[in-house]
């Protein structure tokens, strides 16, 4: 499994449809409510990436949304190698 590499920034994330990177920001989230939830204001209005109080990083310095995942879900999505 290779990580796909961002070019303006350099950061790899994951690759696949549970993550993404934001070109705007170049914050990576994981899962699509998560992503959306950064997005705020209007699109050619006041769009923007924020950064909510319900978003929490995980050791990867991910975005996540919503309730954290304990260590056990942790491990069934990222191999035990962290
Ligand atoms: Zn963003
Ligand atoms: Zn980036």
């Amino acid at each position: 499994m290779s990580n796909p590499t961002h070019p303006k920034c350099g950061k790899s994330y994951p690759g696949g449809s549970t993550a993404g990177h934001c070109s705007g920001c170049c914050e990576t989230f994981i899962g699509l409510s998560s992503f959306e939830a950064h997005r705020r204001g209007d699109h050619g209005v006041d769009r923007r990436c924020e950064i909510t109080d319900k978003h929490w990083t995980d050791a990867r310095g991910y975005w996540h949304v919503g309730a954290k995942l304990t260590e056990e879900q942790k491990a069934k999505m990222w191999g035990a190698d962290q």
